[in-house]
């Protein structure tokens, strides 16, 4: 396994597994790696010839008062499940390098990043859209592998690589969850035992919307208000958003027809969880 952490090396080892026939698979993460990433390194693996992980926390996704410098990391741990996982390439360049004095372009997929998590993360998806319109361009991968956990995120990207013509194929993985529900995370690492517990609320709420719907209740007024008593019974549990949307536009879906998406994202201490589930 290779370890690069210089843009040009990265650009020339792509350019020349592409010029050998090969296909590149990409999986960009954040580090602190878990099983949800696992899943995506998997699939990769499955899908390219080569299998290149960045690891990389974006400043540029974090807001002024959020977790930039507290994020975990963990290089060293994070390589050995890299090598693990068959990863080929590991690219974690500094974020000097990924920006530099001066940088000022940015990629922003308008309105799908208006909802859900945008609303309280402004400049959120702004960042992540810019960072993987950069990371698409310097691993020249023809396959990128996206977690439905960031259903929003997934969303957001499959229409920066629509809108901008880019030649990637986005492939989406179903959420890993911890045995109890919880979803995969590295923030999850925030939380202390009593909030691990408490954490199941998301889960808990998720399932009682699903509950609902499969037990013909369409108005999302009463599945939300269901969710929502479930999580304010907990008292370490912070509601940041619940909601029932649009599968393909995040708009707020009043009645369910076919199918809908529940997101919700809420605070456990220190940590801002979220989690979703696909109904219909
Ligand atoms: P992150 O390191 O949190 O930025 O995540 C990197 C990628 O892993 C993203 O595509 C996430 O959606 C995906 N991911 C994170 N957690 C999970 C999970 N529990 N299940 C599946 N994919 C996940």
């Amino acid at each position: 396994m290779k370890l690069i952490t210089d843009i040009e090396e990265m650009q020339a080892f792509s350019n020349h597994a592409r010029k050998m026939g090969k296909s590149i698979a990409f999986v960009p993460t954040m580090g602190c790696l878990h099983d949800g990433h696992a899943s995506l390194l998997k699939k990769g693996k499955e899908l390219g010839d080569i299998l290149v992980m960045s690891i990389f926390v974006n400043p540029i996704q974090f807001g002024p008062r959020e977790d930039y410098a507290s994020y975990p990391r963990d290089l060293k741990r994070d390589l050995a499940i890299a090598e693990a996982n068959k990863v080929d390439v590991v690219f974690n360049p500094a974020a000097e390098v990924m920006y530099a004095q001066g940088f000022q372009t940015y990629v922003d997929v308008a309105y799908l990043s208006k909802h859900l998590c945008g609303l309280s993360r402004p400049g959120y998806f702004k960042g992540v859209a810019t960072v993987v319109a950069k990371l698409f361009t310097i691993v020249k991968a023809q396959i990128a592998i996206f977690g439905e956990k960031d259903y929003q995120q997934h969303l957001i990207i499959k229409k920066m690589v629509k809108d901008l013509n880019m030649d990637v194929d986005v492939v989406g993985m179903p959420i890993v969850r911890e045995i109890n529900g919880l979803a995969m995370s590295s923030r999850n690492n925030y939380l202390n035992n009593d909030e691990r517990k408490a954490a199941l609320c998301l889960y808990t709420a998720l399932m009682k919307g699903k509950e609902l719907f499969e037990n013909d209740i369409k108005e999302s007024g009463i599945i939300l208000q269901e969710m929502r008593s479930i999580i304010e019974a907990e008292p370490l549990a912070v509601i940041d958003y619940i909601n029932v949307c649009d599968i393909n536009t995040l708009e707020d879906l009043d009645k369910i027809q076919d199918t809908a998406l529940l997101a919700l994202a809420v605070k456990i201490g220190k940590a801002r969880l979220i989690d979703n589930c696909i109904l219909g």
